[in-house]
């Protein structure tokens, strides 16, 4: 056997160990390749985003429009600066922020470690790192309260199901810097602001007041008491629960855990004074705002970080169907957990693809970028080369134009503008290209004219101008 024969043998049985070894469904093959005497295995591309992620297709964007002009529309009305923070941060600062025996970090996370050998994360949320720059950039010297407002996309490692993505888009509302009820208040205000602006209705606040660490230590061993003496009924995650997380077991949507959390304490009624006065005078704020709100004592939210004030809000549908677009709380020790000064803070984040969803349920309004009112047609090498140009003339003056520069014939161009539906096509033809003119022909009137270029802009806006005054004549 020749060395070259064997090194093809060894090869193909090592491509057929991978093969085995990950186990390869016929939607992953692993090709052997060989060759000059080396060995490369390739795996299959697939033509498909990592599960739980997709793309937002041109056509989606309408949507996606209108939410981010809404959300940057009310955040500057509301005085709230934007923001951008990376994708990725440290690992340990969602471990420490957001807490142990929270599914987000005990399940959720995307966490990996670098080529140097950090560990970091994919962001789970945004309060975190939005801390972290607080304190690293010194916002503390700033005029108070500080408003800050981010969009982006957000990770989290679960089952993917119907509207929950591995990826998906939040956009996210914190204030720094002042404790006062009202700004509870205002944020709620806000959120309630930004979803019924993009069209939705029903929608409906819980609230909840969790404490803060002086009074919530008493309640959470009231707690534990009450749901230790219940530990049989409780389901297997709940029993970990109780040592990791105890006040976790209160939202689990296990029937057996809701029975037993219907009949717990409630830590409303084990506020100490401080935190009583407050959730008081929140409720009268959301009053006098007519927001609508119930209490919901077994409101908890996931994160450990929460302090006070709680909320969510939902919108429900026809069939009487509830979704949640999002939440938020007070955080007044977070910063101060991270090595910050003590500041007190509140925030919420609304799910941007929960909101699409929402909004194409009640068609919402979308946003649509307008469209062009006039075609730029050429014929031959030199006439494109002077439409280019034209074109950018065109812009620049204000006129948008579509073009169809990769096609040659005149008569495709022409099809191209009449779907396109526009109330003047130019046309720069060979002779036109040589005489430095354009044809400029209304679409509406039938009527067309040669002009120079120096009057072409003149030209095609005294047109528009007028077909606007012909079609408002009609109505
Ligand atoms: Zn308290
Ligand atoms: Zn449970």
């Amino acid at each position: 056997m020749s060395s070259k024969v064997k090194k093809i043998k060894k090869t193909s049985k090592k491509a057929e160990k991978l093969i085995k070894k990950r186990n390869v469904s016929d939607k992953k093959r692993i090709i052997g390749k060989i060759s000059k005497g080396v060995s490369k295995i390739e795996e299959e591309i697939l033509l498909q985003p990592p599960r739980g992620m997709r793309d937002l297709l041109p056509g989606e964007q309408p949507y996606w429009a209108q939410l981010r002009r809404i959300t940057s529309k009310l955040g500057h009305e509301y005085g709230f600066q934007r923001i951008d923070t990376p994708v990725i941060e440290y690992a340990n600062l969602y471990t420490r922020s957001i807490g142990e025996g929270t599914d987000i970090i005990d399940k959720e996370m995307y966490t990996f470690t670098t080529k140097g050998g950090d560990k970091v994360a994919l962001r789970p949320e945004f309060t975190a790192g939005l801390c972290r720059a607080y304190i690293q950039h010194g916002m503390n010297v700033l005029s108070k309260p500080i408003k800050l407002f981010s969009i982006g996309p957000v990770y989290r490692y679960d089952r993917p199901q119907e509207g929950r993505y591995r990826e998906h888009w939040q956009a996210n509302f914190d204030i720094f810097g002042e404790q006062d009820a009202v700004l509870d208040a205002q944020v709620i205000q806000l959120a309630y602001r930004v979803v019924t602006n993009l069209g939705i209705k029903n929608i409906q606040f819980q609230i909840n007041s969790i404490g803060c660490p002086k009074c919530r230590k008493e309640y959470q061993d009231l707690l534990v008491a009450y749901l230790e003496s219940k530990r049989q009924k409780l389901c297997q995650i709940c029993k970990k629960r109780l040592e990791s997380n105890p006040l976790r077991v209160l939202d689990c949507k296990e029937d057996k855990c809701v029975q037993v959390a219907t009949n717990a304490p409630q830590s409303v009624d084990h506020l100490c004074d401080e935190c009583h006065v407050h959730f008081k005078s929140l409720l009268e704020y959301l009053d006098e705002l007519d927001l609508p709100y119930v209490i919901n004592p077994r409101l908890v939210r996931g994160l450990s970080y929460y302090s006070k004030t709680v909320f969510e809000i939902w919108s429900g549908d026809e069939d009487g169907k509830k979704h949640s677009l999002g939440g938020g709380g007070r955080y007044d020790y977070l910063i101060e957990s991270l090595g910050g000064e003590h500041t007190p803070a509140i925030g919420f984040g609304i799910g941007l693809d929960r909101l699409v969803a929402e909004m194409k349920r009640v068609k919402a309004k979308t946003y649509n970028e307008s469209k062009p009112k006039v075609f730029l047609a050429q014929l031959g090498e030199l006439a494109k080369k002077k439409s280019l140009r034209l074109f950018a003339e065109l812009q620049k003056n204000g006129i948008l134009v579509a073009e169809s520069f990769g096609r040659g014939s005149l008569k495709s161009q022409l099809r191209v503008a009449d779907r396109l539906g526009v109330e003047i096509t130019l046309i720069v033809g060979q002779k036109e290209a040589l005489d430095e003119t354009v044809i400029i022909k209304d679409m509406v009137s039938g009527t067309q004219e040669n002009v120079s270029h120096a009057k072409l802009v003149n030209g095609v806006k005294k047109i528009l101008k007028n077909n606007v005054v012909v079609s408002n004549n009609l109505f």
